[in-house]
């Protein structure tokens, strides 16, 4: 079992992204260039495919049917940090701070002060409907309902 460890190319992160076919490179791209210079930032979700969306959605954990998160498309990441003496994963400061001063206009954070639909660690990209529409990103093929 691999952990997320602060090396700047964390090895757990990437099997997070690699978990299904596919993920978007643009929004890979970014992340690991984010984390080579923020070793303590990573990702605990990234594509997600059907089953574990509705199982997600059984629990309450999103209000997203299948389809309708940018995740099922490959095109979503969830971000957490890991810094010594903090004891939060998720500290405002660190999103404010840090997460603000590298995000790209192609990019949507849903931590914004008053973003639609807050959800701190969740980034996207800006024009994830659009791009479906041209055919330039697909539904995350679920490797479990194939199975
Ligand atoms: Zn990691
Ligand atoms: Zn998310």
């Amino acid at each position: 079992m691999i952990k997320h460890e602060n090396t700047g190319r964390c090895l757990k992160c990437l099997q997070i992204i690699n978990l299904y076919d596919g993920f978007n490179t643009r929004l890979k791209d970014w992340f690991i260039d984010l984390q080579s210079r923020h070793p303590e930032v990573h990702t605990s979700c990234a594509g997600r495919g059907m089953a574990e969306q509705e199982s997600l959605l059984l629990k309450n954990a999103t209000r997203a049917k299948w389809m309708k998160s940018a995740h099922n498309y490959n095109a979503a990441l969830d971000l957490f940090v890991v810094i010594k003496g903090e004891k939060s994963i998720y500290p405002a400061w660190w999103f404010k701070e840090v997460l603000t001063k590298n995000l790209p206009d192609w990019i949507t954070w849903y931590g914004q002060p008053g973003s639609k639909f807050f959800e701190l660690p969740h980034v996207e990209l800006k024009d994830w409907k659009v791009l479906i529409t041209r055919g330039e990103i697909k539904l995350v093929s679920d490797i479990k309902i194939m199975a």
